[in-house]
């Protein structure tokens, strides 16, 4: 009857109210009783955590790092002790812990800490007794006690990194979609859920806009080959498994089309071309802890050149001060700040073998007359910058070229 361990997510959208609980419960119980060993992770319910955010803004717009974990962490706690009661009341064995409890420990970079070791004792002993353990998700412990989180989304991390500990023989990403999409359904209607698909790609779909996961978790998944399904709590339909390789029967060069629209550009123009100057820039704006994404550099005319980069907007402010000091400082000129952008990206292994998807989709851009304002490439996607009103028809008009709507 022992069939081994699964690890199974719930987002927040899957435990929103009293009846997906108790939705998550049978579920859950329905496992157990087919004979596997569970460990459940949960996110807050809801909106939780964006509410919580909102709140701290209200008290303190720039509020301390360690409190703002101690803050959110509270969201999880609430799911994982009411998700237990939900199991309880179906008659079975359950019990809940926080990331504290269970020995996630992780570093002291608060809001986006990193895990260190997983001492899964704790939870290795409650399974053996045939307790559903529940472990509340995005948040760790350091070793000087202080609580973090894994940063936003983090609760697929805590996922990954419990069934690599635990060798579990699968991670079950549990939300309100049934699995990765071609592109957002919601933009176009036209997507299809994608069967199966690599670490690699799903990483750079993650990274480049596509909500379903947090693109560290996946890298983590990746690294311990983790063998992922990502699936709707509100159906038992098959999702998308992440896994290494795809066999496919044709080949497939694009495997989807993500949109980001979280970032903003700001270009320092008439930067003096001269050695370290770059090196100036952007050396200040991650020693003020930004994380810039996209830059490009134009050749320079009469030594001098303009440079652009992208940052979130949650840091643009924080960003576009700095940009302005730095730049008078080095002797540049205006400042500029664009904030309806949006980036616009196709994503598949295939185009390391097949020339031609750049200029497919500049091709594309132009015939629906959009304007590309930056570009950049990895081996596996490209991107374009481009106005963001022309977001939506990029996305279809990209999607419908690369054959994805079939
Ligand atoms: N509740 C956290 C967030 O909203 C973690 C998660 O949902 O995975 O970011
Ligand atoms: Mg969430």
């Amino acid at each position: 009857m022992h069939k081994g361990l699964i690890v199974q997510k719930f987002g927040g959208s899957s435990v929103a109210d009293v009846k997906r609980i108790q939705n998550v419960a049978k579920r859950v119980v329905s496992y157990k009783k087919k004979g596997y060993d569970l460990v459940v992770v949960v996110s807050a319910l809801g909106d939780t955590t964006d509410e919580l955010v909102e709140l701290a803004g209200k008290i303190n717009p720039e509020p301390s790092e360690r409190e703002m974990d101690m803050l959110l962490s509270t969201g999880e706690q609430i799911s994982v002790a009411l998700l237990a009661m939900a199991i309880h009341k179906l008659g079975q064995e359950a019990i809940s812990f926080t990331g504290a409890q269970v020995g996630i420990i992780t570093d002291s970079s608060h809001t986006r800490a990193r895990i260190i070791k997983i001492n899964a004792d704790k939870i290795k002993e409650e399974l053996s007794k045939g307790k559903i353990v529940i472990v509340a998700g995005f948040q760790g412990v350091t070793l000087t006690h202080d609580i973090t989180t894994l940063g936003r989304g983090g609760s697929d991390l805590t996922a990954v990194a419990l069934a690599k500990e635990l060798l579990a023989c699968e991670c079950e990403i549990y939300t309100d979609v049934e699995g990765i999409y071609t592109a957002d359904p919601r933009i176009e209607r036209k997507a299809r859920k994608i069967n199966a698909i690599t670490y690699d790609e799903m990483l750079e779909m993650a990274s480049l806009g596509a909500q379903v996961m947090q693109a560290r978790s996946v890298e983590v998944a990746k690294k311990f080959n983790v063998p992922i399904h990502v699936r709707s709590s509100f159906s038992n339909n098959q999702g998308t498994l992440i896994i290494k390789e795809v066999k496919r029967m044709e080949d497939v060069v694009v495997s989807g089309i993500t949109l980001d629209k979280t970032e903003a550009k700001i270009t320092i123009c008439n930067v003096p071309d001269r050695p370290g100057v770059a090196a100036k820039i952007f050396g200040e704006l991650s020693g003020a802890g930004i994380s810039v994404d996209m830059i490009v550099q134009n050749v320079s005319h009469l030594r001098q050149t303009d440079i652009s980069f992208t940052v979130k907007k949650a840091e643009f402010s924080k960003a576009i001060k700095l940009a302005k000091r730095v730049a008078s400082g080095i002797g540049a000129g205006d400042v500029l700040e664009d904030v309806d952008i949006a980036r616009v990206s196709v994503v598949g292994v295939g185009m390391k073998s097949h020339p031609g998807v750049a200029a497919g989709m500049f091709d594309t851009l132009a015939k629906h007359k959009i304007n590309i304002e930056m570009i950049s490439t990895s081996d596996i996607s490209i991107s374009c910058i481009i106005k963001r009103k022309f977001a939506k028809t990029a996305v279809r008009a990209l999607h419908e070229k690369f054959g994805l709507s079939k």
